[in-house]
C-alpha cells in the first residue's frame, strides 16, 4: 500500500519505541510495508532478541547503491510537559509535533516513502534502507547491523545518515567513549581515616584528571579541521556521580560516569589509555593502604568520529543534491562514523533542527519536511541516472 511520507510518518511515530523497550511493533509495520513492494527485509537481533535493525535492497542487487540510514529508538518523555500526546502526531503552525519528529523518525519515514518511487522510477542502482535500534543509549545497535549488511547486501558506495541537520551537508563529527567506573574503598571511622580508603575522595582524583585534560585541550592550538568544532578541543565530562553513607565513614563505593567527546584528529583509544594509566596510578595509591581496594572501569559506548573524506561521494551526492557547499561540523555523535569506520562514504544529511531533539514538544516544521521529500526524491532520481 502506497502511503504518502507524512503517513508513515505518523505510522511510526505512533509507536513508542523509547530506547529501553522493543521496537519490534514497528520493525513489523515496516517490514509488512516492504512486502507489500515485494521488498526483502532482513533483520539484525539484540541479544535478548526484543530488539532489531532493519535493512533491505530496492531495485538491482548489485553494487553501487546509496543508503538512507535512521534509527528507530527515540528518548523517554518521563517528566517532560508536553501539550499533546507525544506518540500522535499534531500539525500546529506549520510544525509536526510527535516524539521523534526531528530525530529521527521523519527521516525514516521520508526513506521508506522513496521505496515506492524507487521502483515505479526503475532505480538502475538500489536504494538501501538501513534502520537501527539504540541509537540513542550509545549508538550501540548499528554495528551489528552494518555488519551483517555489509555480508547480505551488494556493497552501497554511500550512507546518508539522516539525523537533523537542516538538510546541510555534515561531513565531520566527534568520536565518543564513555565509561562507567566502580571505586572500590575501604570503610573506616573517619576519625581514622588513614586506616581507610575513601572511594569519593579517590574518585576526585580522577574527575580533577578530567578537570586537567579540559584546560590544557582548550589551551592547545587547534588544527584546520578542529578549529570548525565548538568547542574546538576534545572534552571529558564527568556527568552522574553516587558514593558513601555517612559523613563520618569512609565511603566505601563510589560510582560515576566519564565520557570523552574526541575531535576527529586524536584517537579515542588514545585517551581510553591516557586514563586507565590514570586509574592505575591512582588503585596503586589505594592498594598501598589497603590491599583489597579496587577501581573497576567498564565502557558502556563508544562512537567513533565522521572524519572528513578527500573527495568523498557520500558528501559530493548530497552537496550535488542540497546544494550546499558550506563546511559543516557538529559536536555530537551520529551512525555516519561507525558506516565510515565499516569502509562506507557517510555524510549526516538530514531535515530538521537538532535543537529541537529530545525536548518536550519535539517538532520538525512543515517546510523542513518538505525539503526532505523534495531530497530522498532527488536521491531516487541519482539512482536512475
Ligand atoms: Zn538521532
Amino acid at each position: 500500500m502506497k502511503l504518502t511520507a507524512r503517513e508513515i510518518l505518523d505510522r511510526l511515530v505512533g509507536f513508542p519505541t523509547v530506547s529501553r523497550d522493543s521496537n519490534l511493533a514497528l520493525i513489523d509495520w515496516v517490514e509488512e510495508y516492504l512486502d507489500g513492494f515485494g521488498v526483502t527485509a532482513h533483520r539484525t537481533w539484540n541479544a535478548d532478541g526484543d530488539k532489531a535493525g532493519l535493512f533491505a535492497n530496492v531495485g538491482p542487487e548489485v553494487e553501487g547503491g546509496i543508503i538512507l540510514s535512521g534509527h528507530t529508538d527515540v528518548v523517554p518523555v518521563d517528566g517532560q510537559k508536553w501539550a499533546s500526546d507525544p506518540f500522535t502526531v499534531i500539525e500546529r503552525d506549520g510544525k509536526l509535533f510527535g516524539r521523534g519528529t526531528v530525530d529521527m523518525k521523519g527521516f525514516d519515514a521520508l526513506a521508506l516513502s522513496a521505496v515506492p518511487l524507487a521502483l515505479e522510477r526503475g532505480v538502475k542502482r538500489p536504494l538501501q534502507i538501513a534502520l537501527s535500534y539504540d541509537e540513542e543509549v550509545g549508538c550501540t545497535g548499528a554495528p551489528p547491523m552494518i555488519e551483517d549488511m555489509t555480508r547480505i547486501l551488494p556493497r552501497g558506495a554511500a550512507a546518508i545518515i539522516g539525523e537533523p541537520s537542516m538538510m546541510k551537508a555534515v561531513t565531520g563529527h566527534k568520536g565518543g567513549v564513555g565509561f562507567l567506573v566502580t571505586v572500590r574503598g575501604f570503610e573506616v571511622h573517619s576519625s581514622l581515616m588513614h586506616t581507610g580508603v575513601n572511594a569519593i575522595m579517590e574518585a576526585a582524583k580522577l574527575i580533577e584528571w578530567a578537570n586537567e585534560q579540559n584546560e590544557a585541550n582548550r589551551a592547545r592550538e587547534p588544527g584546520p579541521l578542529t578549529a570548525l568544532f565548538e568547542p574546538p578541543w576534545t572534552t571529558v565530562h564527568v556527568g552522574q556521580i553516587s558514593g558513601g553513607t555517612a559523613h563520618n565513614i569512609t565511603a566505601g563505593e563510589c560510582h560515576f560516569g566519564l565520557s570523552f567527546r574526541c575531535v576527529p584528529s586524536e584517537d579515542p583509544e588514545e585517551w581510553r589509555a591516557a586514563f586507565e594509566m590514570k586509574v592505575a596510578e591512582v588503585e596503586a595509591q589505594m592498594r598501598a593502604v589497603r590491599p583489597e581496594a579496587r577501581i573497576e572501569v567498564e565502557r558502556y559506548f563508544d562512537v567513533p568520529p565522521l572524519r572528513p573524506e578527500e573527495d568523498g561521494r557520500a558528501e559530493a551526492i548530497a552537496r550535488r543534491i542540497t546544494g550546499d557547499n558550506g563546511r559543516h561540523v557538529v559536536s555530537y555523535g551520529t551512525e555516519a562514523g561507525q558506516f565510515q569506520a565499516a569502509g562506507y562514504s557517510a555524510v549526516v544529511c538530514g531535515p530538521g533542527d537538532i535543537a529541537q531533539a529530545h525536548q518536550p514538544d519535539e517538532y520538525i516544521t512543515v517546510e523542513q519536511f518538505r525539503r526532505g521529500e523534495d531530497f530522498v526524491s532527488r536521491v531516487v532520481d541519482h539512482l536512475c541516472a
